[in-house]
């Protein structure tokens, strides 16, 4: 019964995470994965039995389940949709906590030369060292990425930092090796050296990189997570953990390269290249002058236009203006203009951002335009909108070798007939460069806080 509940459990992750990839079938994916994790945990509690034996201190599992449940609701209910990444952030670094957990319990048991006569004591050595190790910088390193994100840490570096991490790195492994060969009990304290240790690395490893990147380093550390998990799955002979962590591990793999893809930057170059650091904005160099536009003139330019493509990016979040965004489109679609959006794929601060905010605001999926289909449209549509996106319409991308940008695929605005660009002021963006596109005979400026803006736009057009 059990195993035929792990292998249901196991079969609502692989169909819940293919329903992620579409923002229509997104919602039930994630619900049937959880449903399954659900069915997984209570099949774990009441039907495992060891030797005859089912588990014991069920007060003490059914408080944890109650305390962890309620806060992950509640926190998930509150969080504003720009926290998202420090909250998943927070929950990752949970993960590889029971991981690195679940590795010093077994631990402990091997002190028990009953236990260790009848294990395999070296090869559950290794298992235990890589959920520990894994799991520890992954905990660490998220507390890290999560209070970056906050803003209550800050970026630090040092000179020979990133030897300095290789050599704690390089010593964790040796005092693995030793454990592993010597056997407990006689390297108990060796053991939590190395969970030490591997707190310390998860920290180091995080605090030098750029505050701005740690989007993609939760990502890897999500990854990391996944990886000590199917550990766990090892050491206890779970297959649903196993497939859980397998899958967390390879997905966020594949979420870090295409998040450094689609920035055109190497995994390296993110951990060690303080991107959006003092460096970055060094490169700011004088531009000329920029154009104001009005509210009203803005109203009669779009009303009047027969396509119209709105290019969201982080400020939008920042607004929350995506409900006014999906008012004014509804309203332009009424006078007969053509509205689309064009997402770029790393508009925001997290994978997907843009979509799930628009989503949020009944944006009908149709409308939105990946970034190659965007481009291919740029000639044919009169008006563009940008709304609080700045680095993904920047094209110093394509013309500037000596951006740090240069390389990123971008938004080709510029080649519609006009811009009108949405933002507070001229202060740069994430990667904390000017945007050529500002100063440009086509484009226009419309300052202020986007929702506030389209609020006023949308009064314009209705009294127009
Ligand atoms: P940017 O950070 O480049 O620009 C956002 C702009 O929004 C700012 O220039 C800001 O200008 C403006 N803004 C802020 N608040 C408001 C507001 N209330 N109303 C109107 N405008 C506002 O964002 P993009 O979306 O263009 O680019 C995303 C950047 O994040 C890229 O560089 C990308 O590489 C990076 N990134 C994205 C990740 C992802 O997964 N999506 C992950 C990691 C990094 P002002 O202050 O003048 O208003």
């Amino acid at each position: 019964m059990l195993s035929l509940i792990y292998l249901i459990g196991s079969v609502t992750f692989i169909v819940g995470l293919k329903m992620l990839s579409n923002p229509a079938s997104a919602r039930k994916g994630n619900a049937i994965a959880a449903g399954g994790m659900t069915l997984a945990i209570l099949g774990t509690i009441f039907l495992y039995r060891n030797h005859g034996e089912g588990l014991h201190n069920y007060g003490w599992i059914m408080a944890g389940l109650l305390i962890g449940g309620v806060i992950g609701l509640v926190s998930a209910k509150r969080v504003k949709m720009t926290a998202m990444p420090e909250m998943v952030s927070l929950f990752n670094g949970m993960g590889g906590a029971c991981a690195a957990l679940i590795s010093v319990v077994e631990f402990e048991h091997m002190i028990d030369p009953i236990f260790r006569e009848s294990a395999p004591v070296r090869m559950q050595l290794v298992i235990i060292f890589a959920g520990m190790i894994i799991g520890a910088v992954s905990f660490a390193g998220s507390v890290i990425a999560w209070g970056k994100l906050n803003g209550s840490i800050r970026d630090v570096s040092f000179r020979g930092q990133h030897i300095f991490n290789l050599l704690i790195l390089a010593v964790i492994l040796l005092l693995a090796v030793i454990v592993t060969a010597m056997l407990p009990p006689a390297t108990v304290v060796l053991f939590v050296v190395v969970l030490l240790l591997s707190l310390l690395y998860g920290v180091c490893f995080v605090l030098p990189i750029g505050g701005a990147d740690m989007p993609v380093v939760i990502s890897l550390l999500n990854s990391f997570t996944g990886v000590a998990a199917a550990c766990g799955g090892f050491l206890y002979n779970n297959p649903v953990m196993l497939t859980g962590g397998i899958l967390v591990g390879s997905a966020g793999t594949i979420l870090t390269i295409l998040m450094c893809k689609a920035m055109n930057r190497s995994l390296r170059n993110v951990l060690i290249g303080s991107f959006g650091g003092p460096k970055a904005a060094s490169a700011n160099k004088e531009q000329g002058a920029y154009k104001e536009i009005s509210l009203s003139d803005t109203a009669v330019i779009m009303a009047y236009a027969q396509k119209v493509m709105i290019v969201p990016g982080y400020g939008l979040a920042v607004a929350q203006a995506q409900h006014a965004c999906h008012e004014l489109e509804t309203l332009l679609e009424a006078r007969g203009v053509e509205v689309r959006y064009a997402i770029h794929p790393v508009a925001g601060r997290m994978p997907g951002h843009m979509n799930v905010l628009l989503a949020e605001a009944d944006v009908s999926y149709e409308k939105l335009l990946e970034m190659e289909q965007a481009n291919g449209q740029f000639n044919t549509t009169d008006v563009v909108l940008v709304l609080g996106a700045n680095d993904v319409v920047n094209p110093a991308a394509k013309n500037d070798p000596a951006s740090p940008i240069y390389g990123m695929p971008i938004l080709e605005v510029e080649n519609a007939r006009s811009v009108i660009v949405n933002k507070r002021s001229m202060k740069p963006g994430y990667a904390g460069i000017e945007n050529d596109l500002f100063f440009q005979p086509k484009t226009s400026m419309l300052f202020g806080d986007a929702k506030h803006v389209i609020q006023q736009l949308v009064a314009e057009i209705v009294n127009s």
